[in-house]
């Protein structure tokens, strides 16, 4: 292991310098003005399909991906709209509001607020970027093999 690495593959920390658009063009979250963003490479920790278009790629290779939602952040799904009693609230919840609560799988995840009418409130518990295709351009600005504890625990440090 004297060699330097970097081409990613599983198990490497990959940093990468991104923008991510909508199909309409309009810039959803980019990486410039920031820290490039770290992640350990093989876990699932990005969306399935950047992290299939990273696989083999070397410091200093740029991408332009279209990534359908599918291998983004899923469908957007109509179970995951519920309409509640207003009565549940113990303050006055807002349309736009965030608010937690549990899925029927048990975890506890963050509903947005669509709608809040005087009885019933609609929340959505679809990823914002849900049913949506994601446009990414990519540069990949440093790769190294992860540490030890970086692997047991899942992530990049
Ligand atoms: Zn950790």
């Amino acid at each position: 292991m004297n060699e330097t690495t970097t081409t990613i593959a599983n198990d490497t920390v990959v940093s990468i310098e991104y923008t991510l658009k909508d199909d309409a063009g309009e810039v959803l979250d980019s990486s410039d003005g920031g820290e490039p963003l770290s992640y350990l490479h093989g876990h699932g920790q990005i969306i399935p399909g950047l992290e299939r278009e990273l696989d083999g790629k070397s410091v200093g290779d740029e991408l332009s991906l279209h990534i359908e939602a599918e291998d983004a952040y899923g469908p957007h799904d109509p179970e995951r709209i519920v309409e509640v009693e207003r009565s549940n609230f113990e303050f006055d919840v807002k349309e736009g509001d965030y608010v937690q609560a549990q899925h029927p799988d048990g975890s506890v995840i963050p509903f947005l607020v669509t709608e809040a009418g005087e009885t019933t409130v609609t929340l959505d518990g679809n990823h914002p970027l849900a049913g949506k295709a994601l446009n990414f351009d990519v540069k990949v600005v440093a790769v190294r093999d992860a540490t030890e504890e970086e692997r047991s625990h899942g992530h990049a440090h």
